[in-house]
């Protein structure tokens, strides 16, 4: 596997010939895998970031200070788990827009509570998304968004304290789908799109079953433009992941996930999830296919 220093060598055509047809290419946004990268290296470094783990008070600084220029809402809130109340912290970033109403990028930050003892850092379940969509972040602060405002989660809580269920999972999309739904806000949202694990160097995207059909659709006609539609889509499988509280709510949402992640998955959920298994290129790939969804999705 080739490493790839400085961005995504054969990139995104579709973005190649905006910035050909456009004369000031150096201010069509591509996405930079690299730094994204960098930026899940510098989260995984922080080490296991389980709840109630002096990890995760460390992994709440760093997205602090990593939107500390921008308009950050930090979403904080008493979870009931099988260990007793657990307080957890989800991070809102919001980048405004000219149109109204909000396309929503999301992830989960944290790490597996019952792995808390071998060392399990989650680069690419937890850390190379966070790491996405702080490079995602970079190229939306630099002027107000002609299209939707986006807004970035980081999602506390995705993973069970105790053993997967309705109940023992996804505690910080719960709660603040259930907040939004509240309080209107969930009627502003025109898609949802959330990355789970998709900086595996051998991606192999899903197609996750539960996820709305036309911003599928979507995604799919961004990763053909992009020329990554080999990595897009070609097996099913349905996936609980933090998406559904927003699809049960009639947001359309997408989970973006690669599911099969090592060798008869081996690195998943174990302490082989380190960031050698993860690649700047996959991060480029899911990135630019990313923008170009939002582009997408502006145009409808
Ligand atoms: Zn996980």
């Amino acid at each position: 596997m080739t490493v790839v220093s400085h961005g995504r060598i054969a990139s995104c055509l579709c973005l190649t010939i905006l910035a050909l047809v456009f004369q000031h290419a150096s201010a069509q946004a591509r996405f930079n895998g690299a730094k994204a990268y960098e930026y899940a290296k510098s989260f995984s470094a922080i080490g296991p970031r389980w709840p109630t783990g002096p990890g995760h008070v460390k992994a709440e600084a760093f997205i602090r200070n990593q939107f500390k220029h921008d308009q950050l809402e930090e979403d904080t809130f008493t979870a009931n788990t099988p260990i007793g109340p657990v307080l957890l912290h989800n991070f809102i970033v919001r980048f405004p827009g000219k149109k109204d109403g909000a396309i929503v990028l999301g992830t989960h930050y944290e790490t597996n509570y019952p792995l808390r003892n071998i060392n399990f850092v989650g680069a690419n379940d937890g850390a190379a998304t966070t790491g996405l969509l702080m490079a995602v972040a970079d190229q939306l602060r630099a002027k107000k968004l002609e299209g939707y405002s986006v807004w970035l989660v980081f999602f506390d809580g995705e993973e069970a304290i105790q053993h997967w269920s309705a109940s023992d999972s996804t505690y910080g999309s719960r709660h603040l789908a259930a907040k939004w739904g509240g309080d209107g806000t969930l009627g502003k949202i025109r898609a949802f799109i959330l990355a789970d694990m998709i900086g595996d160097k051998d991606l192999d995207i899903q197609r996750e079953s539960n996820s709305t059909g036309w911003l599928v659709d979507l995604v799919r006609q961004a990763a053909k433009k992009c020329g990554d539609e080999r990595h897009f889509f070609q097996s099913d499988e349905p996936v609980e992941d933090d998406h559904l509280p927003f699809v049960k709510r009639g947001v359309p949402s997408i989970d973006v996930i690669d599911l099969d992640y090592g060798p008869n998955n081996g690195y998943h959920h174990t302490a082989q999830d380190t960031m050698d298994k993860v690649s700047a290129r996959s991060l480029a790939m899911v990135g630019d296919v990313f923008l170009e969804t939002i582009r997408l999705i502006n145009q409808r």
